[in-house]
């Protein structure tokens, strides 16, 4: 099978051939038909996610849709030619976070394409419980980014920002989860104001829904504006860098909420304690999504609530073609490799 494989950072994919792998007991073997790309992609090729998560030589790949080709001997819920999403988290099911509904933080996780390889390549065998199907007729390069681009935001804004009708939310940074977290916010009922440095991104935001959009230059302004001075409910910070935390944390009004999904490696934010007692700000990290909270998500994407984004495809052997152009800026939204 034809496998994207990245031998050195900061060096272009190689394509190699590679024996099917055979699915054991209780395992799936997913005929890949589509995967979704993304900032974490480009962290792992620069080398900001080293060893022990990510090991070279490494196949990237976490936003993995596929047909069902082959099943293991115990597998009976899920059959051969069935399609769905792969739940990119192989989780222990034993641990304390796994059995209080947070397998998101396992303590034996593993993912599809860090520390386990990934989704580009012809193949690729997986636990049974992490085969999430959908029905047939939907779009598959949709679908590939639902875990990741879209679950990402679903378990931020639904979850843990508790966002109710109503309620301002801030979004900041418009890319590939962006533009879902503003499809969620505004299916939560909130007015929802979003910031994002390129052009390209705000207007697709705009088609998607968002209230509000604004350029980072003029967004400490234009929030106290629009809010009266009273402060947004939560700030869904998908960017996560010091740069759009300065003006972004201290846009909540008292008592909101500051999720962080983006993360900057090796920039920490200073935290003005003052303002936290003052305020009583709630901070969470947020992490990925639980299999609980796609499978209603996939329910959400059937009945047509919620759109997947994807304004790209490339052809697998394209891949690199498709990494530069998510490196560049060129596209906004998602871009997905179809095999
Ligand atoms: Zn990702
Ligand atoms: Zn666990």
């Amino acid at each position: 099978m034809k496998t994207l494989v990245l031998n050195s950072y900061n060096e272009a994919l190689q394509m190699v051939d590679r024996e099917i792998p055979s699915p054991g007991p209780d395992e799936v073997l997913v005929k890949v038909k589509a995967c979704g790309i993304c900032q974490t992609d480009l962290k792992i090729i620069r080398g900001d996610i080293p060893p022990p998560i990510v090991n070279l030589p490494h196949v990237l790949g976490h936003e993995v849709v596929g047909e069902i080709s082959a099943i293991g001997e115990n597998v009976t819920e899920i059959h051969t030619g069935d399609v769905g999403v792969v739940y990119s988290y192989v989780t222990c099911h034993k641990c304390m976070r796994c059995l209080t509904g947070r397998e998101n933080l396992c303590d034996n996780l593993k993912r599809v394409g860090f520390e386990l390889e990934g989704g580009f390549r012809e193949y690729l065998v997986i636990p049974a419980y992490n085969f999430c199907p959908f029905q047939k007729s939907l779009d598959l390069h949709k679908m590939a980014i639902l875990a990741d681009a879209i679950g990402t935001s679903y378990h931020a804004i639904t979850t843990l920002a508790r966002v109710k009708p109503g309620q301002d939310v801030l979004i900041v940074g418009a890319g590939g989860l962006g533009i879902h977290a503003v499809q969620i916010a505004k299916l939560s009922g909130a007015r929802v104001i979003v910031v994002d440095i390129e052009e390209n991104a705000l207007d697709l935001a705009k088609k998607y829904g968002a209230d509000e959009t604004l350029k980072p230059e003029k967004a400490e302004q234009a929030l106290h504006d629009l809010t009266q001075g009273a402060g947004v409910d939560a700030v869904i910070e998908i960017v996560g860098a010091p740069e759009t935390l300065k003006w972004s944390f201290p846009s909540l009004k008292s008592g909101g909420r500051l999720i962080i999904v983006g993360y900057a490696p090796g920039r920490p934010f200073p935290l003005d304690t003052m303002a936290m007692h003052y305020h009583e700000y709630e901070i969470k990290g947020s992490r990925f999504v639980t299999k609980a909270e796609l499978l209603d998500l996939i329910k959400l994407v059937e009945r047509g609530e919620i759109e997947p984004v994807v304004t790209k495809t490339y052809p697998f052997a394209q891949a690199n073609d498709a990494l530069d152009a998510l490196r560049n800026k060129t596209t906004p939204g998602r871009i997905a490799l179809t095999l």
